[in-house]
């Protein structure tokens, strides 16, 4: 772990993919972002390394163990001093379901992706960067 990442305030978030599809999750918290859609995770914690949180936050809000694979290039502003970094990953084992920050799960195609899903405002490039790297 580098010392910027011990000092960043960052977000991680997984483009987990499937068979060609990636998971899309809908957000039912807080109210100013419920019914939209992000790609998992959630605030890294002190002292935790970026790759660890990405997997906890994928066990703890869909119940699988995941992979990171390789780290999208970027970062995309939040607000507040966070920033969004985003990993591809794989599922190793369990199947996704939403136990906590979510009400729907949807996996989707990478044309769904761009055209019919209602991302968050940092999701959105996020997105698109992580279907080039996939
Ligand atoms: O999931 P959690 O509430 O820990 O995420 C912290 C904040 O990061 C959220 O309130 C949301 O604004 C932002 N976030 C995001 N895109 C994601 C994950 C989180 O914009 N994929």
């Amino acid at each position: 772990m580098t010392e910027r990442e011990t000092e960043a305030r960052v977000v991680v978030a997984g483009a987990v993919y499937d068979d060609g599809l990636l998971l899309a999750a809908r957000r039912s918290a807080p109210p100013e972002l419920a019914g939209r859609w992000e790609l998992p995770g959630g605030k890294a914690e002190p002292g935790e390394s970026v790759e660890d949180a990405l997997v906890r936050e994928l066990r703890e809000e869909l119940g699988i163990v995941a992979e990171p694979v390789a780290r999208v290039p970027g970062s995309w502003p939040l607000g507040r001093g966070y920033e969004l970094r985003v990993w591809t990953a794989r599922v190793v084992s369990g199947k996704a379901r939403p136990l906590q920050d979510h009400d729907a799960l949807r996996w989707v195609t990478a044309a769904e992706a761009v055209a019919d899903v209602d991302w968050l405002d940092a999701d959105r490039p996020a997105v698109l960067a992580a279907l080039d790297a996939l």
